[in-house]
């Protein structure tokens, strides 16, 4: 009984991932799905993403936690458009569903929008499962977590467009070997783009920002 009480949540959830597609599509938003474990330095990635994007791109965000408004509080900094959902309110789920990224949707300007970033609550299991209407996915591992979590975590890594390695200033005081996590990446999603990179220093961040920018002009020419 209880599979299919599990396969009748993920079914609602896809035809409001469904909707949620086609409304981005409407408006030529590039939606990307941002996720990785807490900790990772995601909202710090995005904060300085919208900046260096800002004129050229013009960002939203919709970020998904399950309680305070903290992240939101530091990306609404960088000038963007930014919708904090808890998910709290929603059962406090550990993951943001299409229906909880619609409700947030409502306080985004779509038309004013070319780069909807979703900022998914810190979590590599359930995220995975939960497709949201996005264009792109985009995993964040750090180094300062283990080099066998693509291998852990496989799903999460298999489904997205591309990874990032984060916070790689560290390296020289860990342990991290960077080799082994992109071999470990690459061995449970070969095509995918890789970007090794540190919001600290600023490496890595040109070749990021420029994939972001492809793929909003390709979402604009409608080839993505
Ligand atoms: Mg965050
Ligand atoms: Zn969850």
């Amino acid at each position: 009984m209880e599979i299919k009480v599990v396969k009748k949540v993920l079914a609602a959830n896809d035809i409001m991932a469904e909707k949620n597609r086609q409304l981005f599509a409407e408006h030529g938003v590039l939606a990307v799905n941002v996720m990785s474990s807490p900790g990772s330095g995601k909202t710090t990635l995005l904060e300085d993403t919208i900046t260096r994007l800002v004129p050229d791109v013009r960002p939203a965000v919709v970020v998904g936690d399950i309680c305070t408004t903290n992240d939101a509080v530091r990306l609404a900094r960088s000038g963007a458009p930014v919708v904090q959902i808890n998910t709290d309110g929603f059962g406090g789920d550990c993951h943001l569903a299409a229906h909880v990224v619609r409700e947030g949707l409502a306080g985004i300007d779509l038309s004013q929008t070319d780069l909807l970033i979703i900022e998914n609550v810190g979590n590599l299991v359930c995220p995975a499962e939960f497709d949201v209407g996005e264009d792109l996915r985009v995993v964040v591992l750090s180094v300062t977590e283990g080099e066998d979590k693509p291998l852990k975590y496989p799903l999460m890594f298999r489904i997205c467009d591309a990874g990032i390695l984060s916070k790689t200033d560290l390296l020289p005081y860990l342990d991290f070997d960077i080799e082994l996590a992109a071999a470990n990446i690459r061995q449970i999603n070969p095509a995918m783009p890789l970007f090794r990179l540190s919001t600290k220093t600023g490496e890595g961040m040109a070749p990021w920002i420029e994939w972001i920018k492809d793929k909003v002009r390709e979402k604009r020419a409608g080839t993505v």
